[in-house]
């Protein structure tokens, strides 16, 4: 680690006014808890900014609201705080689990829900330190030219590994942004790209200001992760799944998958396995899904072929266990 690159804290107390900044301050980098770009920044690993904008003075963006339909959370709410809010832990128990599965208690007292829906992707190859890079010419991603991953890509497989995407997505997310046109909103699905290089679609002075999840009557959800420890690790795969039950059938299903591909994966055609009970033809017909959709890379010390198996477990595992109402708990 090298030491950090000066810079100007700035500390807004609207979101009007971070936007004002950011947009005098172009070479500027939004700061949540600070878990993954301080860390980034000690690396060298992208350009040094200017100027850090602090969004944790900002009321509107601390806060948690709602009901059991409808809740907003803050960008800068922790996680720490979102894993342990009663009515989180009481209508939206997966979206709790995904928040209380980050790294460790000293990151999710830090760590905030915009800084892990924005977390920057990540690959062995550039989640090191400068000297490292640099010996092994850097890559696509940052400062060089070839992808050590995929040689003759022109796009960055670098993986996605925040856990709350996928528990927001099957709550059917959706982001509250703010740039050069006011606020707007759009689906969590939407703020993320396909290239591991660019991976969020956000205009350069764009930042999230909050989230929405919806949780219909009778819908049962779940997260569950597995990685190598069981502190501080990020997800080799992480999985969220939101079920409901008509009679003994499936009556809805929202799969949403994390640590694969370069984007947090909101599995497509899951209403074609709705209409009848959970058996083993269905869940077979559930890995033919996963395994098409899922393209996990050699860009963790284990497989990708590994990650996308344990993606497909892990998410059998809760699509069983929510249908006949059973307890989750992290995969250990
Ligand atoms: Fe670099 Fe390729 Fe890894 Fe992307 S996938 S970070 S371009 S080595």
């Amino acid at each position: 680690m090298e030491l950090l690159p000066p810079f100007e804290l700035l500390r807004p107390t609207t979101v009007e006014q971070a936007l004002a900044w950011r947009l005098e301050n172009p070479n500027s980098r939004l700061l949540g808890g600070g878990t993954d770009l301080i860390v980034n920044l000690r690396r060298g690993i992208g350009e040094a900014p200017q100027a850090l904008i602090d969004l944790n003075q900002i009321d509107e963006m601390t806060v948690i609201a709602g009901d059991g339909a409808a809740l907003r959370i803050g960008a800068s709410v922790k996680l720490a705080a979102l894993a342990a809010h009663p009515l989180v832990r009481a209508h939206y128990p997966g979206l709790a689990q995904a928040a209380a599965s980050v790294a460790a208690a000293t990151q999710r007292n830090m760590a905030t829900v915009g800084g892990n829906l924005c977390l920057d992707t990540r690959c062995i190859f550039y989640n090191q330190s400068e000297w490292w890079r640099a010996s092994n010419d850097y890559c696509l991603k940052y400062g060089g030219s070839k992808c050590h991953v995929a040689p003759k890509s022109k796009v960055c497989y670098a993986t996605f590994s925040g856990d709350l995407a996928p528990a927001l997505l099957v709550l059917e997310g959706e982001v509250e942004i703010i740039g050069r046109g006011g606020r707007r909103t759009a689906p969590l699905a939407e703020l993320y790209s396909r290239d591991g290089r660019d991976y969020l679609s956000l205009a350069r002075e764009e930042f999230v200001c909050s989230v929405t999840a919806r949780a219909a009557p009778g819908l049962r959800a779940a997260y569950d992760k597995i990685r190598v420890r069981r502190a501080i690790e990020f997800p080799l795969a992480g999985v969220a799944v939101a079920l409901a039950r008509d009679g003994d059938k499936l009556g809805a299903l929202r799969v949403a998958v994390t640590g694969t591909n370069p984007w947090p994966v909101l599995l497509e055609e899951t209403a074609a396995l709705c209409g009848g009970g959970v058996d083993e033809a269905l869940l077979q017909r559930f890995d033919a899904l996963l395994k098409a959709q899922l393209m996990a890379m050699k860009t963790t010390f284990t497989s990708g072929h590994y990650r996308r198996r344990a993606a497909t477990v892990l998410a059998r595992r809760l699509v069983r266990r929510l249908f006949d109402g059973g307890y989750m708990g992290e995969t250990r």
